[in-house]
């Protein structure tokens, strides 16, 4: 498939006409051909419209026509082949194993949500039969969930195929029944072109013209208006809260406000307590500095603050950690402006007092890549300035060192919300381990034990949330099945006739679909 430089608006590619813009390969800095024309305001119109024209529509399909939809689109990008992974390689810089992975990934979750679909378990379907004889009578009572309405997704720069075009918010709006306008991320374009030209594929072949659309443009502009259009009932985003929290603003001021799912930023706070440091600490430490330069450090589930107890046995993780992370390589950030954040932000925590750099990579040779980081402070430090508490995203870490346990439990307390908290233990430290839980709860979305934070399994049980600042709305999570509850909104029929059910509460279950009748599960 050639990349044109065209959007997609349902069935048809379009070039815009408000400019244009072209791709830049991180590795050298450079921009490469083809120009992406820029989309017009006319052009968010028409991609708003045909949204809400197929809503109806759409969120009517059966079960198998949306599952099948949702494989279809897995089996086109699988059939993208090395176009695909080539040009998400220029553009990104990732390894092209890397994206390989990735797009496994991709396909899985597509795959996850049409069984999703299938399994009928998120409509919720739940039935309570009239009494008629009980005083007073009870009417004749049917729930189901139905998707929200058209769905505006920004994909994320850091995952070009896993949380982009056809990543974990779209798959999942789709699932729901909602049509999906993407606003293309301006670090990936060439990559948004194939993918979507992928999905189109796809809803030309499953007669669902016109449920999804994919706009290019300037966030602050085209992204703004498609947040702004009356048509789009919720927002899927993953980047930078500053982002994140300016499409937030614009939804909740809009005539009528919608849900905004952002995904924003998140420290990964890992406890390192004093059993697990005396006795597997070298082992730790190597896993850190693996986990922490992965990807170039670009993970929103990068371990970046480590909080430890002061002890000789710190000392000896510092000293394998240091080791561990100079011998690690710069990488290739995805974009100049991620890198130039990077930089900064590792210049800035370097040199705020307290701070003293512990261990750095190596240097980098190339124009966007970036040098690992890890730097220590006191936790007195790090509870007196605010400034240590951002996320530098990037593989730059912050241990704290605390003098006792109390400054320990001080610094959980104190951290933002987060999509991860990480604990080393050994049977030894559960009692600390204990007294910590209550507080990681309320602070994170997915606590793990003797992990490190990057590497999100997509299935049923995972969460990819957690409280502000990590998201928007630590109710939900954008991996995982439980992604698709974010844009489903429940209805109740009451006294309806047999004719006019819809056909998931018709009594004859005519789906096979999980149902609760009269209070009982029925299977
Ligand atoms: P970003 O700047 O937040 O951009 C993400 C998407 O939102 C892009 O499509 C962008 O449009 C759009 N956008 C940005 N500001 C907007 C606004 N005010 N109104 C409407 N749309 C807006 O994120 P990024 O470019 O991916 O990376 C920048 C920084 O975000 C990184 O340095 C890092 O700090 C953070 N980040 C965090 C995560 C995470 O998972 N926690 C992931 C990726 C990035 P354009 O394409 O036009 O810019």
């Amino acid at each position: 498939m050639q990349i044109t430089g065209s959007m997609v608006i349902g069935q048809q590619s379009v070039f815009g006409s408000a400019g244009t813009v072209k791709a830049i390969n991180p590795a050298t800095n450079s921009e490469f051909e083809p120009a992406f024309g820029l989309a017009t305001n006319d052009n968010v119109e028409q991609a708003c419209q045909l949204a809400a024209a197929t809503f109806d529509s759409y969120r009517e399909t059966t079960p198998e026509q949306r599952a099948s939809f949702l494989e279809k689109i897995a089996d086109n990008i699988l059939g993208l082949g090395n176009t695909l992974i080539e040009r998400a390689h220029q553009e990104t810089g990732l390894p092209v194993a890397r994206l390989e992975g990735e797009r496994g990934r991709t396909m899985n979750q597509l795959r996850l949500f049409a069984k999703v679909v299938r399994d009928g378990v998120y409509v919720s379907a739940t039935l309570d039969s009239a009494l008629p004889e009980r005083v007073p009578p009870r009417p004749d009572l049917r729930l189901r969930k139905i998707g929200l309405g058209p769905v505006a997704v920004f994909g994320a720069s850091n995952f070009p195929l896993a949380f982009s075009v056809a990543g974990g918010d779209t798959a999942s709006a789709l699932a729901a029944g909602c049509p999906v306008v993407v606003k293309a991320h301006s670090a990936h374009l060439g990559t948004s072109e194939l993918v979507a030209k992928a999905i189109q594929q796809a809803a030309n072949d499953c007669g669902l013209a016109g449920v999804f659309s994919m706009l290019i443009g300037n966030g602050r502009q085209i992204g703004q208006s498609l947040v702004a259009h009356p048509a789009i009932k919720a927002v899927g985003f993953t980047g930078s809260r500053q982002g994140g929290m300016a499409l937030v603003r614009t939804a909740a001021a809009r005539a009528e406000p919608i849900p905004v799912y952002a995904e924003m930023s998140s420290i990964n706070p890992v406890f390192l307590l004093p059993d697990a440091l005396k006795t597997k600490g070298a082992a730790i430490a190597q896993g850190f500095a693996d986990s922490l330069t992965m990807g170039a450090g670009q993970f929103c589930t990068n371990p970046g603050m480590l909080i430890a107890l002061d002890s000789p046995e710190l000392q000896s993780f510092i000293e394998a950690a240091s080791a561990a992370l100079q011998g690690k390589p710069a990488s290739t950030m995805l974009t100049p402006g991620i890198h130039k954040a990077y930089s900064t932000g590792v210049e800035r925590l370097n040199q705020v007092s307290g701070v003293e750099v512990l261990a750095q990579g190596q240097a980098a040779t190339a124009p966007c890549a970036a040098q690992a980081n890890l730097a220590v402070c006191g936790a007195k430090d790090f509870l007196s300035n605010v400034d240590l508490h951002d996320e530098v995203f990037g593989p730059s870490s912050l241990l704290i060192r605390c003098k006792d346990l109390a400054e320990m439990q001080a610094i959980a307390e104190h951290i933002e919300g987060q999509l991860t908290a990480t604990v080393h233990a050994t049977a030894a430290d559960y009692a600390i381990a204990k007294s910590l839980l209550p507080t990681l709860e309320r602070k994170a979305g997915r606590i793990l034990f003797n992990g490190f934070p990057t590497g999100v399994e997509v299935c049923h049980a995972m969460v990819h949330g957690g409280p502000f600042p990590s998201t928007s709305d630590s109710r939900t999570t954008s991996v995982g099945a439980s992604a698709i509850d974010r844009f489903l909104r429940p209805v109740c029929y009451q006294e309806f006739p047999a004719e006019l059910l819809p056909t998931s509460l018709q009594d004859a279950n005519p789906f096979g679909i999980p149902r609760v009748v009269n209070g009982e599960l029925t299977l």
